[in-house]
C-alpha cells in the first residue's frame, strides 16, 4: 500500500448526486479496493493515474479549525463519495473524526455512508448532531462472495452488527444494497436480516464502467461462470434491470418498507 500524506485547503467538495449539496471525502483512494468501485476515476485527476485502485491511499492534511459549521447549516453533506470514512488507516489518523468534531454544531443534514465496523467508534459524536443519518452499503451476506469483490472492508455480518448497534443508539439507520449483482445479491434476505434496525432502504444497481468491466467480468467467470451470458445482456442492454426494479418494488411495497431505488439504465436513472 502507497501511503501518502497530502495538504489541503479544504475537505468539502460541491456536489453533483442528486439531494446532496457537498461531499467529504477525507482520502484520496479507497483501501477497500471494490472490485466494482466506480470511484476508479479518481485516479486521473490525483497523479495516481499509474497506481492500481486499493493499493494507494492519500491521507488529506488539512487545519480542522478552518472547518465552520454554520457554513453549512441548512444543507446536505455526505461522507464519504469516492472513498470510505472508516478505513482501517482512519483508526490512526482519525481524519474522519476530526471533521464530525468540528461539525457538530451544524444543523446541516448528514448522511454516512460505509462499508465498515469501525464507525461505531464515532456513536459518541453521531448522538450529538441533530440531523444525521448512518448507513452501511452491501451487496451480498456471503462472507465469501464479499471477500474477493471488496477484500479489506469489514465483512458483512460486521457491518449489520454495527448497524444494528448504531440503531440501538436510537440513530436514524439506512441500508444501501449497491451494487446490485444479477442473481447473485439475495436482497430479500438482505432485508430479512436487516429489517429490525433500518429505517429504510437504497438500491442501486451494478454499473458497467470501462475500468470495472474486466474485474467483474473476471469474478463472474472464476465464480460464477453458469452466469456469464446473463452478465454478457445485463451489460449490453441496460432495460434488463427493468424486470429486477419491478420486483424490489413488489417486495418492499408488500412488506412496507420505506425505499428508494437508485438505478442507473446505461448512464442514467429512471427513477
Ligand atoms: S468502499 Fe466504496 S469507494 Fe471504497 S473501493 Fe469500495 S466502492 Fe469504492
Amino acid at each position: 500500500m502507497k501511503i501518502q500524506v497530502r495538504q489541503v485547503k479544504s475537505i468539502f467538495t460541491k456536489s453533483m448526486i442528486p439531494g446532496v449539496d457537498f461531499v467529504i471525502n477525507p482520502f484520496v483512494g479507497c483501501q477497500h479496493g471494490c472490485i466494482y468501485c466506480y470511484a476508479e476515476f479518481m485516479k486521473r485527476f490525483t497523479n495516481h493515474g499509474g497506481d492500481q485502485w486499493g493499493k494507494f491511499l492519500d491521507i488529506k492534511l488539512l487545519d480542522f479549525n478552518r472547518i465552520k459549521p454554520h457554513k453549512y447549516d441548512g444543507k446536505s453533506l455526505l461522507l464519504s463519495s469516492v472513498t470510505d470514512p472508516y478505513l482501517p488507516l482512519e483508526l490512526k489518523y482519525q481524519n474522519t473524526r476530526k471533521i464530525l468534531e468540528k461539525l457538530i454544531c451544524t444543523t446541516a443534514s448528514i448522511t454516512i455512508l460505509t462499508k465498515s465496523k469501525l464507525m461505531v467508534r464515532d456513536i459518541d459524536l453521531f448522538k450529538k448532531f441533530k440531523n444525521i443519518e448512518i448507513g452501511i452499503s452491501i451487496s451480498t451476506l456471503n462472507e465469501k462472495i464479499s471477500k474477493i469483490i471488496e477484500p479489506i472492508a469489514s465483512n458483512p455480518l460486521e457491518r449489520l452488527n454495527a448497524l444494528r448497534e448504531v440503531h440501538e443508539q436510537g440513530l436514524k439507520t439506512f441500508v444501501f444494497i449497491s451494487p446490485l449483482f444479477p442473481v447473485i445479491t439475495n436482497y430479500q434476505k438482505i432485508i430479512n436480516e436487516s429489517k429490525k434496525f433500518t429505517t429504510y432502504y437504497m438500491f442501486e444497481n451494478l454499473n458497467f464502467r470501462p475500468h470495472n468491466i474486466p474485474r467483474i467480468f473476471k469474478f463472474i467467470k472464476e465464480q460464477f461462470p453458469e452466469l456469464l451470458k446473463l452478465y454478457k445482456q445485463f451489460k449490453n442492454n441496460p432495460d434488463q434491470w427493468d424486470l429486477i426494479e419491478r420486483d424490489i418494488e413488489r417486495f418492499c411495497q408488500s412488506n412496507d418498507l420505506r425505499f428508494s431505488i437508485e438505478f442507473h439504465h446505461g448512464g442514467f436513472s429512471k427513477s
